[in-house]
Protein backbone atom coordinates (compact mmCIF):
# COMPACT_ATOMS: atom_id res chain seq x y z
CA UNK A 1 0.00 0.00 0.00
CA UNK A 2 1.64 3.66 -0.68
CA UNK A 3 2.67 6.12 2.05
CA UNK A 4 -0.42 8.50 2.33
CA UNK A 5 -0.65 12.50 3.41
CA UNK A 6 -3.42 14.01 4.82
CA UNK A 7 -4.26 17.34 6.82
CA UNK A 8 -5.66 14.81 10.22
CA UNK A 9 -5.39 11.33 10.15
CA UNK A 10 -8.14 10.08 12.94
CA UNK A 11 -7.40 6.58 14.55
CA UNK A 12 -10.25 4.62 15.34
CA UNK A 13 -13.68 4.32 13.60
CA UNK A 14 -15.60 3.60 16.79
CA UNK A 15 -18.51 5.81 18.32
CA UNK A 16 -15.77 9.23 19.04
CA UNK A 17 -13.54 8.52 15.59
CA UNK A 18 -17.04 8.71 13.58
CA UNK A 19 -18.12 11.85 14.91
CA UNK A 20 -14.58 13.33 14.57
CA UNK A 21 -13.84 12.40 11.18
CA UNK A 22 -17.65 12.78 10.08
CA UNK A 23 -17.61 16.63 11.72
CA UNK A 24 -13.94 17.09 10.24
CA UNK A 25 -14.92 16.42 6.46
CA UNK A 26 -18.11 18.59 7.01
CA UNK A 27 -15.91 21.47 7.68
CA UNK A 28 -13.81 20.60 4.18
CA UNK A 29 -10.54 19.34 6.35
CA UNK A 30 -8.54 16.51 4.31
CA UNK A 31 -9.38 13.68 6.65
CA UNK A 32 -7.92 10.05 6.69
CA UNK A 33 -10.02 7.36 8.90
CA UNK A 34 -7.98 4.25 9.37
CA UNK A 35 -10.42 1.13 11.31
CA UNK A 36 -8.50 -1.81 12.41
CA UNK A 37 -11.46 -3.84 11.62
CA UNK A 38 -13.83 -3.95 8.19
CA UNK A 39 -16.22 -1.03 6.54
CA UNK A 40 -19.32 -2.48 5.63
CA UNK A 41 -20.33 1.06 3.85
CA UNK A 42 -23.26 2.91 4.09
CA UNK A 43 -26.60 2.12 6.06
CA UNK A 44 -28.44 1.25 2.69
CA UNK A 45 -25.61 -1.14 1.31
CA UNK A 46 -26.67 -4.62 2.01
CA UNK A 47 -23.49 -5.07 3.31
CA UNK A 48 -23.94 -4.81 7.35
CA UNK A 49 -24.08 -8.40 8.74
CA UNK A 50 -27.30 -9.13 10.05
CA UNK A 51 -26.37 -9.41 13.41
CA UNK A 52 -25.34 -5.89 13.62
CA UNK A 53 -28.18 -4.59 12.50
CA UNK A 54 -30.24 -6.58 15.07
CA UNK A 55 -31.22 -4.22 17.67
CA UNK A 56 -32.93 -7.34 20.32
CA UNK A 57 -29.54 -8.43 21.63
CA UNK A 58 -25.94 -7.01 21.68
CA UNK A 59 -23.96 -8.68 19.02
CA UNK A 60 -20.87 -11.06 19.63
CA UNK A 61 -19.27 -11.22 16.16
CA UNK A 62 -16.26 -8.62 15.24
CA UNK A 63 -14.48 -8.39 19.00
CA UNK A 64 -11.02 -8.09 19.52
CA UNK A 65 -10.87 -10.76 22.30
CA UNK A 66 -10.01 -8.65 25.34
CA UNK A 67 -9.90 -11.16 28.21
CA UNK A 68 -8.36 -11.48 32.04
CA UNK A 69 -9.45 -13.94 34.54
CA UNK A 70 -13.32 -14.63 34.65
CA UNK A 71 -13.70 -11.49 32.69
CA UNK A 72 -14.12 -10.89 28.80
CA UNK A 73 -13.92 -7.35 27.97
CA UNK A 74 -15.77 -6.71 24.85
CA UNK A 75 -14.56 -3.81 22.11
CA UNK A 76 -15.74 -4.05 18.59
CA UNK A 77 -13.77 -4.00 15.70
CA UNK A 78 -15.14 -2.52 12.68
CA UNK A 79 -16.41 1.01 11.35
CA UNK A 80 -18.70 2.05 13.86
CA UNK A 81 -16.71 0.87 16.70
CA UNK A 82 -18.84 -0.36 20.32
CA UNK A 83 -21.85 1.59 18.44
CA UNK A 84 -22.08 -1.19 15.96
CA UNK A 85 -22.44 -3.77 18.22
CA UNK A 86 -23.90 -2.35 21.56
CA UNK A 87 -27.20 -2.17 23.26
CA UNK A 88 -28.18 1.05 21.30
CA UNK A 89 -29.21 2.28 24.83
CA UNK A 90 -28.75 5.81 24.87
CA UNK A 91 -28.09 7.77 27.87
CA UNK A 92 -26.63 11.30 28.56
CA UNK A 93 -25.31 11.42 32.46
CA UNK A 94 -26.64 13.77 34.80
CA UNK A 95 -25.25 17.33 34.15
CA UNK A 96 -23.74 17.50 37.55
CA UNK A 97 -20.91 14.55 35.92
CA UNK A 98 -19.74 17.20 33.40
CA UNK A 99 -19.86 20.45 36.31
CA UNK A 100 -17.33 17.78 38.29
CA UNK A 101 -15.06 17.39 35.68
CA UNK A 102 -14.01 21.20 36.58
CA UNK A 103 -12.55 21.44 32.90
CA UNK A 104 -13.39 24.79 30.75
CA UNK A 105 -16.15 24.26 27.66
CA UNK A 106 -16.87 20.79 29.72
CA UNK A 107 -19.71 21.72 31.95
CA UNK A 108 -23.21 20.33 31.95
CA UNK A 109 -24.17 23.96 30.25
CA UNK A 110 -21.56 24.07 27.49
CA UNK A 111 -22.66 20.28 26.56
CA UNK A 112 -26.10 20.79 26.89
CA UNK A 113 -26.60 21.97 22.86
CA UNK A 114 -24.11 19.22 21.59
CA UNK A 115 -25.70 16.60 23.32
CA UNK A 116 -28.91 17.83 21.66
CA UNK A 117 -27.48 17.08 18.04
CA UNK A 118 -25.75 13.82 18.79
CA UNK A 119 -29.13 13.00 20.08
CA UNK A 120 -30.81 13.54 16.62
CA UNK A 121 -28.02 12.14 14.60
CA UNK A 122 -28.11 9.31 16.54
CA UNK A 123 -32.01 9.11 15.86
CA UNK A 124 -32.98 8.68 19.40
CA UNK A 125 -36.28 7.51 20.41
CA UNK A 126 -38.45 6.36 23.43
CA UNK A 127 -39.61 2.97 23.24
CA UNK A 128 -43.52 3.30 22.10
CA UNK A 129 -46.07 1.88 24.26
CA UNK A 130 -46.92 -0.56 21.92
CA UNK A 131 -43.51 -1.89 21.65
CA UNK A 132 -43.84 -3.22 24.84
CA UNK A 133 -43.08 -6.96 25.41
CA UNK A 134 -45.36 -8.61 28.27
CA UNK A 135 -42.10 -9.14 30.86
CA UNK A 136 -41.36 -5.32 30.47
CA UNK A 137 -44.78 -4.18 31.12
CA UNK A 138 -45.02 -5.76 34.41
CA UNK A 139 -41.45 -4.07 35.29
CA UNK A 140 -43.84 -0.77 34.77
CA UNK A 141 -46.85 -2.20 36.71
CA UNK A 142 -44.07 -3.30 39.66
CA UNK A 143 -41.82 -0.31 39.65
CA UNK A 144 -45.66 2.14 39.86
CA UNK A 145 -46.41 0.50 42.39
CA UNK A 146 -43.69 0.18 44.44
CA UNK A 147 -43.61 4.02 44.59
CA UNK A 148 -41.28 4.68 41.26
CA UNK A 149 -41.53 8.40 39.65
CA UNK A 150 -42.42 7.57 36.11
CA UNK A 151 -39.95 8.85 34.02
CA UNK A 152 -41.03 10.49 30.32
CA UNK A 153 -37.30 10.97 29.30
CA UNK A 154 -34.50 8.84 30.64
CA UNK A 155 -31.94 10.52 28.25
CA UNK A 156 -32.00 14.22 29.90
CA UNK A 157 -29.21 15.74 31.72
CA UNK A 158 -31.49 16.75 34.71
CA UNK A 159 -33.66 13.28 35.03
CA UNK A 160 -33.14 11.94 38.46
CA UNK A 161 -34.74 8.78 40.43
CA UNK A 162 -37.45 7.54 38.15
CA UNK A 163 -38.61 4.39 35.90
CA UNK A 164 -39.26 4.49 32.72
CA UNK A 165 -39.09 3.09 29.09
CA UNK A 166 -36.05 3.08 27.66
CA UNK A 167 -34.23 5.88 25.77
CA UNK A 168 -32.72 4.31 22.41
CA UNK A 169 -30.37 4.41 19.15
CA UNK A 170 -32.82 2.32 17.43
CA UNK A 171 -34.35 2.50 13.70
CA UNK A 172 -37.41 0.32 13.16
CA UNK A 173 -35.68 -2.67 14.88
CA UNK A 174 -32.03 -1.37 13.82
CA UNK A 175 -29.10 -0.27 16.13
CA UNK A 176 -28.16 2.99 14.36
CA UNK A 177 -24.49 3.37 14.49
CA UNK A 178 -21.60 6.11 14.64
CA UNK A 179 -21.10 5.10 11.28
CA UNK A 180 -24.50 5.84 9.49
CA UNK A 181 -24.82 9.33 12.25
CA UNK A 182 -21.79 10.72 11.15
CA UNK A 183 -20.02 8.83 8.15
CA UNK A 184 -23.16 8.48 5.81
CA UNK A 185 -23.43 12.60 4.87
CA UNK A 186 -19.73 13.10 4.28
CA UNK A 187 -18.73 9.64 2.51
CA UNK A 188 -19.52 10.96 -1.23
CA UNK A 189 -18.28 14.46 -0.88
CA UNK A 190 -14.43 14.01 -1.17
CA UNK A 191 -13.05 14.87 1.91
CA UNK A 192 -12.86 11.91 3.80
CA UNK A 193 -10.76 8.55 2.97
CA UNK A 194 -11.67 6.11 5.10
CA UNK A 195 -8.93 2.46 5.29
CA UNK A 196 -10.36 -0.27 6.92
CA UNK A 197 -8.54 -3.29 7.96
CA UNK A 198 -5.52 -1.12 9.28
CA UNK A 199 -3.91 -1.96 12.96
CA UNK A 200 -2.38 0.78 13.71
CA UNK A 201 1.15 0.00 15.12
CA UNK A 202 2.16 3.69 16.51
CA UNK A 203 2.20 7.12 16.02
CA UNK A 204 6.24 8.42 14.91
CA UNK A 205 6.28 11.90 16.48
CA UNK A 206 9.92 11.84 17.10
CA UNK A 207 11.18 14.60 14.51
CA UNK A 208 8.45 17.23 14.52
CA UNK A 209 6.02 16.11 11.97
CA UNK A 210 3.58 13.41 12.89
CA UNK A 211 3.53 9.12 11.12
CA UNK A 212 1.01 6.85 11.51
CA UNK A 213 2.78 3.69 11.30
CA UNK A 214 0.48 0.38 10.53
CA UNK A 215 0.21 -3.22 8.81
CA UNK A 216 -2.64 -3.63 6.12
CA UNK A 217 -2.80 -7.69 4.58
CA UNK A 218 0.73 -8.08 5.65
CA UNK A 219 1.64 -4.44 4.57
CA UNK A 220 3.36 -1.92 6.29
CA UNK A 221 2.44 1.67 5.16
CA UNK A 222 3.08 5.25 6.58
CA UNK A 223 0.49 8.07 6.94
CA UNK A 224 1.99 11.40 7.10
CA UNK A 225 -0.04 14.10 8.70
CA UNK A 226 -0.46 17.70 10.55
CA UNK A 227 -2.65 16.30 13.71
CA UNK A 228 -3.02 12.63 14.93
CA UNK A 229 -6.58 11.86 16.57
CA UNK A 230 -6.26 9.00 18.40
CA UNK A 231 -9.41 7.58 19.33
CA UNK A 232 -9.03 3.74 19.49
CA UNK A 233 -11.16 3.53 22.92
CA UNK A 234 -10.51 2.95 26.16
CA UNK A 235 -8.33 0.06 25.88
CA UNK A 236 -6.69 1.01 22.27
CA UNK A 237 -5.84 4.26 23.07
CA UNK A 238 -3.33 4.17 26.33
CA UNK A 239 -1.81 0.92 24.31
CA UNK A 240 -1.18 2.55 21.26
CA UNK A 241 0.30 5.90 22.92
CA UNK A 242 2.28 3.60 25.20
CA UNK A 243 3.28 1.59 21.24
CA UNK A 244 4.65 5.18 20.52
CA UNK A 245 6.89 6.09 23.63
CA UNK A 246 4.12 7.80 25.70
CA UNK A 247 3.30 6.34 28.93
CA UNK A 248 4.99 6.42 31.83
CA UNK A 249 8.62 5.28 31.33
CA UNK A 250 8.81 2.83 34.28
CA UNK A 251 6.22 0.41 32.31
CA UNK A 252 8.08 1.69 28.68
CA UNK A 253 11.59 1.39 29.19
CA UNK A 254 11.97 -2.32 30.31
CA UNK A 255 10.04 -3.13 27.12
CA UNK A 256 12.91 -1.78 25.18
CA UNK A 257 10.45 1.54 24.16
CA UNK A 258 12.06 4.74 23.50
CA UNK A 259 10.44 7.13 25.87
CA UNK A 260 9.27 10.16 23.79
CA UNK A 261 7.05 11.97 26.58
CA UNK A 262 7.35 10.35 30.00
CA UNK A 263 3.24 10.94 31.22
CA UNK A 264 2.56 8.43 33.89
CA UNK A 265 -1.19 8.35 33.82
CA UNK A 266 -1.17 7.16 30.18
CA UNK A 267 -3.44 4.04 30.95
CA UNK A 268 -4.58 5.13 34.58
CA UNK A 269 -7.77 6.06 36.03
CA UNK A 270 -9.16 2.89 34.25
CA UNK A 271 -12.73 2.64 35.74
CA UNK A 272 -16.47 1.50 34.52
CA UNK A 273 -19.57 1.19 35.93
CA UNK A 274 -19.79 -2.26 37.84
CA UNK A 275 -22.65 -4.61 37.93
CA UNK A 276 -24.37 -7.08 39.80
CA UNK A 277 -27.86 -8.64 39.70
CA UNK A 278 -30.75 -10.54 40.95
CA UNK A 279 -32.62 -12.92 39.23
CA UNK A 280 -35.48 -15.88 38.62
CA UNK A 281 -36.19 -18.28 36.59
CA UNK A 282 -39.32 -17.61 33.82
CA UNK A 283 -42.89 -19.32 34.54
CA UNK A 284 -44.40 -21.25 31.70
CA UNK A 285 -47.31 -18.40 31.29
CA UNK A 286 -44.74 -15.73 30.74
CA UNK A 287 -42.72 -17.77 28.43
CA UNK A 288 -45.17 -18.16 26.23
CA UNK A 289 -45.95 -14.45 26.14
CA UNK A 290 -42.94 -14.33 25.10
CA UNK A 291 -42.62 -16.30 22.51
CA UNK A 292 -45.94 -14.87 21.49
CA UNK A 293 -44.54 -11.46 20.97
CA UNK A 294 -41.06 -12.48 19.70
CA UNK A 295 -43.41 -14.19 16.77
CA UNK A 296 -45.34 -10.90 16.14
CA UNK A 297 -42.15 -8.42 15.50
CA UNK A 298 -39.68 -6.43 17.47
CA UNK A 299 -38.54 -7.66 21.02
CA UNK A 300 -35.73 -6.52 22.49
CA UNK A 301 -33.93 -7.80 25.86
CA UNK A 302 -33.89 -4.56 27.49
CA UNK A 303 -36.73 -1.77 27.35
CA UNK A 304 -37.16 -0.48 31.01
CA UNK A 305 -34.67 1.06 33.35
CA UNK A 306 -34.78 3.05 36.57
CA UNK A 307 -32.60 5.60 38.25
CA UNK A 308 -32.45 4.92 42.17
CA UNK A 309 -30.55 6.58 44.86
CA UNK A 310 -28.95 4.48 47.48
CA UNK A 311 -28.09 5.31 50.73
CA UNK A 312 -24.50 6.33 49.33
CA UNK A 313 -26.18 8.93 46.88
CA UNK A 314 -24.78 12.39 49.54
CA UNK A 315 -25.64 14.80 46.22
CA UNK A 316 -29.25 13.94 46.08
CA UNK A 317 -29.26 12.75 42.91
CA UNK A 318 -29.12 8.68 41.37
CA UNK A 319 -26.30 6.98 41.38
CA UNK A 320 -27.57 3.86 40.26
CA UNK A 321 -29.25 1.65 37.19
CA UNK A 322 -31.70 -0.67 37.93
CA UNK A 323 -32.58 -2.66 34.77
CA UNK A 324 -34.76 -5.92 34.08
CA UNK A 325 -33.62 -8.17 31.10
CA UNK A 326 -35.57 -10.79 29.60
CA UNK A 327 -35.13 -12.48 26.25
CA UNK A 328 -37.43 -14.63 24.42
CA UNK A 329 -34.65 -16.21 22.02
CA UNK A 330 -33.29 -19.44 22.41
CA UNK A 331 -29.54 -18.43 21.38
CA UNK A 332 -29.61 -15.18 24.00
CA UNK A 333 -27.82 -15.85 27.73
CA UNK A 334 -31.32 -14.56 28.91
CA UNK A 335 -33.43 -17.07 27.65
CA UNK A 336 -35.70 -18.68 30.87
CA UNK A 337 -34.27 -16.13 33.16
CA UNK A 338 -34.78 -12.91 33.77
CA UNK A 339 -32.29 -10.43 35.44
CA UNK A 340 -32.59 -7.63 37.55
CA UNK A 341 -29.55 -5.71 36.60
CA UNK A 342 -27.70 -3.47 39.32
CA UNK A 343 -24.76 -1.09 38.03
CA UNK A 344 -22.97 1.53 40.70
CA UNK A 345 -23.00 4.42 38.15
CA UNK A 346 -20.61 6.84 40.24
CA UNK A 347 -18.00 4.15 40.93
CA UNK A 348 -14.67 5.12 42.66
CA UNK A 349 -12.57 1.82 42.36
CA UNK A 350 -10.11 2.21 39.51
CA UNK A 351 -7.21 -0.07 37.31
CA UNK A 352 -5.18 0.29 34.93
CA UNK A 353 -4.03 -0.83 31.15
CA UNK A 354 -0.39 -1.41 30.35
CA UNK A 355 1.05 -3.14 27.46
CA UNK A 356 3.46 -5.83 28.20
CA UNK A 357 5.08 -5.92 24.71
CA UNK A 358 5.83 -3.28 21.75
CA UNK A 359 4.14 -5.87 19.75
CA UNK A 360 0.67 -4.71 18.57
CA UNK A 361 -0.35 -8.22 18.23
CA UNK A 362 0.13 -8.63 21.91
CA UNK A 363 -3.09 -7.79 24.05
CA UNK A 364 -2.80 -5.35 26.54
CA UNK A 365 -3.14 -5.96 30.24
CA UNK A 366 -6.68 -4.88 31.80
CA UNK A 367 -6.84 -4.83 34.82
CA UNK A 368 -10.11 -3.01 36.20
CA UNK A 369 -9.88 -3.12 40.18
CA UNK A 370 -13.55 -3.68 40.33
CA UNK A 371 -14.66 -2.88 44.03
CA UNK A 372 -10.96 -2.44 45.22
CA UNK A 373 -11.82 1.44 46.58
CA UNK A 374 -11.14 1.64 50.60
CA UNK A 375 -13.97 3.38 51.52
CA UNK A 376 -16.59 0.60 49.86
CA UNK A 377 -18.72 2.39 48.30
CA UNK A 378 -19.35 0.93 44.88
CA UNK A 379 -20.34 -2.50 47.49
CA UNK A 380 -22.25 -0.59 49.05
CA UNK A 381 -23.56 0.73 45.83
CA UNK A 382 -24.51 -2.59 44.58
CA UNK A 383 -25.87 -4.02 47.64
CA UNK A 384 -28.93 -1.23 48.02
CA UNK A 385 -29.79 -1.67 44.66
CA UNK A 386 -30.11 -5.21 44.90
CA UNK A 387 -32.72 -4.82 47.92
CA UNK A 388 -34.29 -2.88 44.59
CA UNK A 389 -34.12 -5.15 42.03
CA UNK A 390 -35.27 -8.20 44.79
CA UNK A 391 -38.63 -5.83 45.69
CA UNK A 392 -39.02 -5.04 42.01
CA UNK A 393 -39.02 -9.40 41.01
CA UNK A 394 -41.07 -10.16 44.65
CA UNK A 395 -44.06 -7.78 43.46
CA UNK A 396 -47.28 -10.02 42.47
CA UNK A 397 -46.77 -8.17 38.79
CA UNK A 398 -43.81 -10.11 38.30
CA UNK A 399 -43.37 -12.36 40.88
CA UNK A 400 -46.59 -14.51 39.70
CA UNK A 401 -45.23 -15.07 36.59
CA UNK A 402 -41.52 -15.80 37.71
CA UNK A 403 -39.99 -19.08 39.25
CA UNK A 404 -37.72 -19.63 41.70
CA UNK A 405 -34.43 -17.31 42.21
CA UNK A 406 -30.84 -19.05 40.49
CA UNK A 407 -28.33 -16.80 41.99
CA UNK A 408 -28.03 -16.43 46.08
CA UNK A 409 -27.13 -12.68 46.52
CA UNK A 410 -27.37 -11.82 50.24
CA UNK A 411 -24.31 -11.49 50.72
CA UNK A 412 -21.17 -9.08 50.41
CA UNK A 413 -19.15 -12.45 48.73
CA UNK A 414 -21.35 -13.20 46.56
CA UNK A 415 -21.57 -9.80 45.24
CA UNK A 416 -17.57 -9.60 44.94
CA UNK A 417 -17.21 -13.46 42.93
CA UNK A 418 -20.38 -12.17 40.24
CA UNK A 419 -19.72 -8.66 40.24
CA UNK A 420 -19.24 -7.59 36.14
CA UNK A 421 -18.91 -4.72 33.96
CA UNK A 422 -21.59 -2.63 32.14
CA UNK A 423 -19.11 -2.11 28.85
CA UNK A 424 -18.45 1.25 29.94
CA UNK A 425 -14.57 1.89 30.34
CA UNK A 426 -13.34 5.47 30.21
CA UNK A 427 -10.96 7.50 31.93
CA UNK A 428 -7.40 6.07 30.37
CA UNK A 429 -5.92 9.34 29.04
CA UNK A 430 -7.89 12.01 31.59
CA UNK A 431 -7.80 15.33 30.89
CA UNK A 432 -6.45 17.95 33.60
CA UNK A 433 -3.39 19.84 34.27
CA UNK A 434 -2.01 17.76 37.52
CA UNK A 435 1.03 15.43 37.05
CA UNK A 436 -1.07 11.99 36.04
CA UNK A 437 -3.34 13.76 33.80
CA UNK A 438 -2.46 12.90 29.91
CA UNK A 439 -4.72 15.63 27.71
CA UNK A 440 -5.42 19.17 28.39
CA UNK A 441 -9.10 20.13 27.85
CA UNK A 442 -8.72 20.32 23.93
CA UNK A 443 -7.31 16.56 24.11
CA UNK A 444 -4.05 17.56 23.47
CA UNK A 445 -1.68 15.11 24.90
CA UNK A 446 0.54 16.86 27.23
CA UNK A 447 3.71 18.14 25.27
CA UNK A 448 2.34 16.89 21.97
CA UNK A 449 0.20 19.19 20.59
CA UNK A 450 -0.07 17.61 17.18
CA UNK A 451 -1.13 14.20 19.23
CA UNK A 452 -5.40 14.70 20.19
CA UNK A 453 -6.87 12.19 21.75
CA UNK A 454 -10.71 11.99 21.67
CA UNK A 455 -12.61 9.15 23.12
CA UNK A 456 -14.42 8.07 25.97
CA UNK A 457 -10.32 7.85 28.09
CA UNK A 458 -10.65 11.46 27.95
CA UNK A 459 -13.16 11.61 31.05
CA UNK A 460 -11.63 11.83 34.46
CA UNK A 461 -15.29 10.55 36.27
CA UNK A 462 -17.35 8.73 34.01
CA UNK A 463 -21.11 10.39 33.89
CA UNK A 464 -24.21 8.68 35.90
CA UNK A 465 -25.37 6.57 32.23
CA UNK A 466 -24.20 5.00 28.96
CA UNK A 467 -21.59 6.08 27.06
CA UNK A 468 -21.73 5.46 24.01
CA UNK A 469 -23.68 9.02 23.29
CA UNK A 470 -21.26 10.51 25.35
CA UNK A 471 -18.53 9.11 23.37
CA UNK A 472 -20.01 10.70 20.39
CA UNK A 473 -20.36 13.97 22.06
CA UNK A 474 -16.79 13.62 23.19
CA UNK A 475 -16.30 13.25 19.12
CA UNK A 476 -17.97 15.96 18.31
CA UNK A 477 -16.88 18.57 20.90
CA UNK A 478 -13.34 17.62 19.79
CA UNK A 479 -13.73 18.09 16.20
CA UNK A 480 -15.12 21.51 16.55
CA UNK A 481 -11.58 22.71 18.08
CA UNK A 482 -10.02 21.17 15.49
CA UNK A 483 -12.19 23.12 12.80
CA UNK A 484 -11.56 26.13 14.70
CA UNK A 485 -7.39 25.88 15.15
CA UNK A 486 -7.59 25.02 11.06
CA UNK A 487 -9.54 27.79 10.47
CA UNK A 488 -6.96 30.25 12.54
C1 LIG B 1 -21.24 -5.09 24.31
C2 LIG B 1 -21.38 -3.61 24.57
C3 LIG B 1 -22.63 -3.07 24.89
C4 LIG B 1 -22.76 -1.71 25.15
N1 LIG B 1 -24.00 -1.17 25.32
C5 LIG B 1 -24.15 0.18 25.36
C6 LIG B 1 -25.43 0.76 25.33
O1 LIG B 1 -26.45 0.09 25.24
N2 LIG B 1 -25.50 2.13 25.41
C7 LIG B 1 -24.40 2.91 25.50
O2 LIG B 1 -24.54 4.14 25.60
N3 LIG B 1 -23.16 2.37 25.51
C8 LIG B 1 -23.02 1.02 25.41
N4 LIG B 1 -21.77 0.49 25.35
C9 LIG B 1 -20.60 1.37 25.48
C10 LIG B 1 -20.36 2.26 24.25
O3 LIG B 1 -20.70 1.57 23.07
C11 LIG B 1 -18.90 2.68 24.26
O4 LIG B 1 -18.62 3.38 25.46
C12 LIG B 1 -18.54 3.60 23.09
O5 LIG B 1 -18.92 3.01 21.88
C13 LIG B 1 -17.05 3.88 23.12
O6 LIG B 1 -16.72 4.70 22.04
P1 LIG B 1 -15.19 5.01 21.69
O7 LIG B 1 -15.22 5.84 20.46
O8 LIG B 1 -14.52 5.57 22.89
O9 LIG B 1 -14.51 3.61 21.40
P2 LIG B 1 -14.90 2.43 20.40
O10 LIG B 1 -16.31 2.58 19.93
O11 LIG B 1 -14.49 1.17 21.07
O12 LIG B 1 -13.99 2.69 19.12
C14 LIG B 1 -12.63 2.42 19.05
C15 LIG B 1 -12.32 1.99 17.62
O13 LIG B 1 -10.91 2.01 17.44
C16 LIG B 1 -10.51 0.86 16.72
N5 LIG B 1 -9.11 0.59 17.06
C17 LIG B 1 -8.62 0.28 18.28
N6 LIG B 1 -7.29 0.10 18.22
C18 LIG B 1 -6.93 0.30 16.93
C19 LIG B 1 -5.68 0.24 16.23
N7 LIG B 1 -4.52 -0.04 16.85
N8 LIG B 1 -5.69 0.47 14.89
C20 LIG B 1 -6.84 0.77 14.24
N9 LIG B 1 -8.05 0.84 14.86
C21 LIG B 1 -8.08 0.60 16.19
C22 LIG B 1 -11.48 -0.20 17.18
O14 LIG B 1 -11.56 -1.30 16.29
C23 LIG B 1 -12.78 0.58 17.29
O15 LIG B 1 -13.52 0.58 16.09
C24 LIG B 1 -21.61 -0.88 25.11
C25 LIG B 1 -20.36 -1.42 24.79
C26 LIG B 1 -20.25 -2.77 24.50
C27 LIG B 1 -18.91 -3.32 24.14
Amino acid sequence: MPNLQADIVVIGAGSAGCAVAGRLAEAGIDVVLVEAGPDYGPSGSGRWPAELMDARMLATTHDWGFASGRWTFERARVVGGCSSHNGAIAAVGHRADYDSWGLAGWTGADLESLFATVVERMRVRTYADDEVGPFHARCLTAAAELGWRMASDLCDLDANDSFGLETVNVVGSSRWNAAFAYLDPVRERGYLRIIDDVLVERIDVSDGASRVLGQRHGESFAIECGTTVVSAGAYGTPALLQRSGIGDPALLVPLGIKVVTALPGVGQNLHDHPIVHADRTVGPQLQGWLDQAAAAGFLPEEQTLGKALSDQAADGLYDTHVFPVCASDQTSIFHGRVHVEVACMTPRSRGHVSITSADPSVAPTIEHGYLNDVEGHDLAVLRDGLVRAEQMLDHPALASVLGRRLTDMSNDQAIRDTVAHYYHPVGTCRMGDDAMAVCDAEGRVHGMPGVVVADVCLMPQIPRGNTNLPAAMIGERIAATLVNRHAS
